[in-house]
């Protein structure tokens, strides 16, 4: 997830916004704008739209609000918390380590489904009471909605979707936060939480096939107890289930190489050959006498002395062949400034971590100003290749 854009930081915690987000706050705006519509055939279109927009706005910060009581909640505990991201089905808090103890993981997950049934609690109770205030009957609920203004319907809905967040983070599966109090529980029970997070993932992985049969059942016109029917409930239930396979099965990988990683120093897979390059040579003589000569993807640049940068494969290619002549490579090096480091002495797992989030290939290893290797994802996955857990 690295497409989109930052939008702040809330007690310190920077929020980013995936563009897939930008896609699901349109779709819940035009369809409460029109659901709105039916409902009040008396409002005007921008009325509709208007609060329409305040409730999907509000969606947004009931969602913020669950996750950043997970980021706070970890914090509390002394887990680092990267970042909170929301993208296409919610939120996601990008909290770097695991717990340290099954309790520690009850507590960061229990926190953000307990925030959205609050939340939900709180804005249905005022929603129904201005029912009572205005003298509603609730007898007949369609008339009732029909009459209550723009504040009162923006309570029930917002209501009514924290019940439901609260319960669809409550799916047992791995990494959905009910999945992580069953695996918060495997670890109390079995003390181990590789094991516990295997079996946390397993049973994650049959909700979602559960959950894609159900779907795909539901297009093709069943009707399933719980989920409905319907062929546009149907491709939503799918496609969750799709995206709870896929996550199931990523955050499952990520536990394990950051159990295998943890404790083994960058010094032991690093590659100690790191090749120097000129920063006054063009990207020509760069890849005539260095990229063509061996296998390397990326080279450390002097100048003079002094180290001033790195120069990789990716950013040659990003020059227009006939420019690469006529263009030095200290114009399109990553500065030392700019770069991402690690230090020989850390885990291997940060230097991943750090390689993952950045999405680059390698990270020079560095020691106060001096370059001493490079450790490639090449090397740590040919690391992990040697491993018992990977075979
Ligand atoms: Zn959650």
């Amino acid at each position: 997830m690295k497409s989109g854009f930052h939008f702040g930081k809330i007690f310190g915690i920077s929020i980013h916004i995936d563009w897939s987000w930008l896609l699901i706050f349109a779709l819940v705006s035009w369809s409460l704008a029109s659901s709105f519509g039916l409902a009040h055939p008396g409002w005007t279109v921008s009325m509709q739209w208007g609060v329409a927009l305040t409730a999907a706005l509000m969606f947004f910060a009931s969602i913020l609000a669950h996750e950043l009581a997970h980021a706070l909640a970890a914090r509390a505990m002394k887990v680092p918390v990267k970042n909170i991201t929301l993208f296409l089905f919610g939120g996601i808090s990008n909290i770097q380590k695991e717990p340290n103890t099954p309790l520690g993981e009850l507590i960061i997950t229990i926190v953000g489904p307990l925030t959205s049934f609050i939340l939900g609690i709180v804005f249905l109770t005022l929603g129904v009471g201005s029912f009572a205030l205005n003298n509603i009957s609730l007898a007949n609920p369609a008339t009732a909605l029909s009459q209550i203004g723009p504040v009162e319907t923006i309570f029930i809905w917002l209501g009514s979707v924290n019940i439901l967040i609260t319960f669809f983070n409550l799916i047992p599966g791995f990494p959905l936060d009910g999945g992580r109090l069953v695996r918060a529980a495997l670890w109390a029970v079995t003390g181990d939480l590789s094991r516990a997070t295997h079996w946390a993932a397993l049973l994650g992985q049959v909700i979602a096939w559960a959950l894609i049969l159900a779907g795909i059942s539901m297009v093709f016109g069943a009707s399933i107890p719980l989920l409905g029917s319907g062929f546009i409930n149907g491709i939503w239930i799918t496609f969750i289930g799709w995206f709870l396979q896929n996550a199931a099965i990523q955050s499952y990988r990520k536990v394990i190489i950051q159990d295998v990683l943890e404790d083994v120093p960058v010094k032991r897979m690093m590659y100690t050959d790191v090749p120097i390059v000129n920063a006054a040579q063009s990207v020509q003589t760069l890849i005539d006498n260095y990229i063509m000569r061996s296998d390397n993807q990326a080279f450390i640049v002097f100048d003079g002395e002094k180290m001033v940068g790195l120069i990789t494969f990716d950013d040659v290619r990003k020059v227009e062949p006939q420019a690469r002549i006529n263009t030095l490579i200290k114009d399109v090096m990553t500065p030392s400034q700019k770069l991402i480091v690690v230090a020989p002495e850390e885990d291997a797992a940060n230097a991943f971590d750090r390689l993952e989030s950045g999405n680059i290939r390698q990270l020079p290893v560095v020691t106060g100003n001096k370059v001493v290797g490079l450790v490639r994802r090449k090397d740590i996955i040919r690391w992990l290749q040697l491993q018992s857990q990977f075979q």
